[in-house]
């Protein structure tokens, strides 16, 4: 029994060899020792010199089940999950039902089970059917498996039912996870941000503001409360501003950014009609972005995440106003990070995957994202010299709603392993004895 994974390199560059078993990492040899392991005639996976790191991650994921299957499910999420090299996924409790019931709660969890191909951890609803008006019962929900509250999709309207929420999560020691968008700020039909682009296209436009000020609010509730507060898909300037300050005061706010708002900017949007451009939080300006790449560098933004968010092409083609918002990420998010701003020499390898891996799990308590003898047996392979084109036809997602698509990205995953089994692979041999000493 067992799996070596050999002829590995770290983030670091060390040579790395890794032995699974039983779902858990069982030895980890390092530098000029790794060539030469012991494999016992075990199954041996070449890494062929390739990063090996902790699979990766992803607090913020939109898997669409139940109700939305035609959008995506559970298992065509997990696989998405997988072929991105995440072995965990955060869901987001907006479906249909959306999670405000532990019955529902639990099916999720079971669902994500018995696919197997990554570890579905479901939030469970802030409020009762996302709608602002009663709470959900969160220890009901904790039990069922949720890892915390969310109303992600829309923002908690009322200050006293947010504050509320986070006493009662605080109570369990559960976080509160929040989109932030105050609606008396949005004008009706707004599918990008105030900017350059809509006064171009005369179009009505969504502010900064209207982000910002739940944040600020929110970072106040959560200092009044103790809860851990984790604000969804920062995009503005303002909100990095407030987090910062949160921060430098002692309140427990922790916060994420998607690679769309480090990478994207409304002046990049190509026309006023393609709706794999509209997400929400919108694109917003070069300055935006700048102030997002300079939050995550001063620790303001402590992880990455996708909010990989499925529509069907039907949806996507209804025109903006219409159409949906959201695009996909999970299987492009590492070699975009990867690409621009680690190829680039911005940051770091470890810098990005800390973000990735372990950082995602001490903030929300994870026993995976580590490469520690003891630790699930979660691990990735990326080729991190292999250049691709981004084609939304081959992804594993049904969701093709990318702007990413036609870029040339270095760092593709080739094998991740899930507790100790492989769970997707694109390298040639596995079980090759090559190696085998
Ligand atoms: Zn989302």
């Amino acid at each position: 029994m067992g799996i070596w994974i050999v002829n590995g390199r770290t983030a670091e560059g060390e040579k790395i060899a890794v032995l699974a078993e039983n779902g858990v990492i069982v030895d980890i040899v390092r530098g000029d020792a790794a060539d030469a392991v012991t494999t016992d005639g075990r199954e041996v996976v070449d890494a062929g010199g390739r990063l090996l790191t902790a699979g990766l991650i992803d607090m913020h994921v939109h898997f669409r089940e139940p109700g939305f299957e035609y959008k995506e499910d559970i298992e065509t999420g997990s696989r998405s999950a997988a072929k991105g090299g995440f072995t965990t996924v955060a869901c987001m409790p907006n479906t249909r039902p959306v999670l405000d019931k532990a019955e529902t709660v639990a099916k999720v969890v079971a669902r994500g089970e018995s696919v197997g191909l990554t570890r579905v951890l479901p939030y469970g609803c802030i409020s009762i059917g996302e709608l602002g008006r009663e709470l959900a019962d969160y220890e009901a929900l904790r039990d069922a498996g949720a890892i915390g509250f969310t109303d992600d999709g829309v923002g908690v309207q009322s200050a006293g039912m947010m504050k509320e929420a986070m006493r009662r999560a605080a109570a369990l020691g559960m976080p509160i996870i929040a989109h932030c968008e105050d609606d008396t700020l949005l004008p009706g039909g707004a599918a990008f941000s105030v900017g350059e682009f809509v006064k171009k296209h005369g179009l009505p436009g969504i502010p900064n503001e209207s982000e910002a000020i739940h944040v600020g609010r929110d970072i106040l509730l959560a200092e009044a409360t103790g809860v851990h507060y984790h604000v969804c898909h920062v995009s503005t300037e303002q909100s990095a501003r407030l987090i910062r300050l949160g921060k430098q005061v002692g309140v427990n706010v922790t916060a994420e950014v998607c690679p769309h708002h480090l990478l994207l900017s409304d002046e990049d949007i190509p026309n006023a009609t393609d709706a794999n451009w509209k997400m929400n939080p919108p694109l917003r300006s070069p300055r935006d972005v700048e102030a997002m790449i300079a939050a995550v560098e001063d620790g303001t933004i402590d992880i990455f995440v996708t909010d990989h968010a499925p529509h069907s092409e039907e949806e996507k083609a209804r025109g903006v106003e219409r159409a949906p918002f959201g695009i996909v990420g999970l299987e492009t998010a590492f070699p975009l990070l990867y690409t621009k701003f680690v190829a680039t020499g911005r940051w770091t390898l470890p810098f990005v995957l800390e973000r990735l891996t372990s950082r995602p799990a001490q903030l929300f308590g994870l026993p995976t994202g580590k490469l520690e003898i003891g630790a699930p047996a979660d691990l990735t392979i990326i080729d991190l010299e292999e250049e691709r084109k981004v084609d939304p036809a081959t992804f594993a997602s049904k969701g093709k709603n990318t702007p990413f698509a036609g870029w040339h990205l270095k760092g593709w995953p080739k094998l991740t392993m899930l507790g100790g089994d492989i769970v997707w692979s694109e390298l040639a041999e596995k079980g090759s004895d090559e190696f085998v000493s």
